[in-house]
């Protein structure tokens, strides 16, 4: 199984994936506990520190974080933040 590395993630969290990509991204977190508990873990982090308007997809990210008889994780279209911290 190909996991994401941490910059995908970061990149979710912050809103700079594209649909296509953090569709992609909540598929492999559904079949992959290891990732789904990475990204939970760097969400949590993250949402300690004060949000800025850049990292105003938090909610949406971790909403690609499946519960389990949760129905699908779905992505909001079109969305693209751009994050300039994380591209370095
Ligand atoms: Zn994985």
């Amino acid at each position: 199984m190909n996991c994401p590395g941490p910059g995908v993630m970061a990149a979710c969290l912050d809103g700079a994936l594209t649909p296509a990509e953090g569709a992609r991204l909540g598929l492999h977190l559904r079949a992959c506990a290891r990732c789904r508990k990475a990204l939970e873990e760097l969400a949590f982090l993250l949402a300690l520190e004060p949000l800025d308007p850049g990292r105003a997809s938090l909610r949406a990210a971790k909403a690609l974080i499946p519960q389990a008889g949760a129905t699908p994780p779905r992505f909001p279209d079109g969305q693209r933040l751009p994050s300039p911290a994380l591209l370095h």
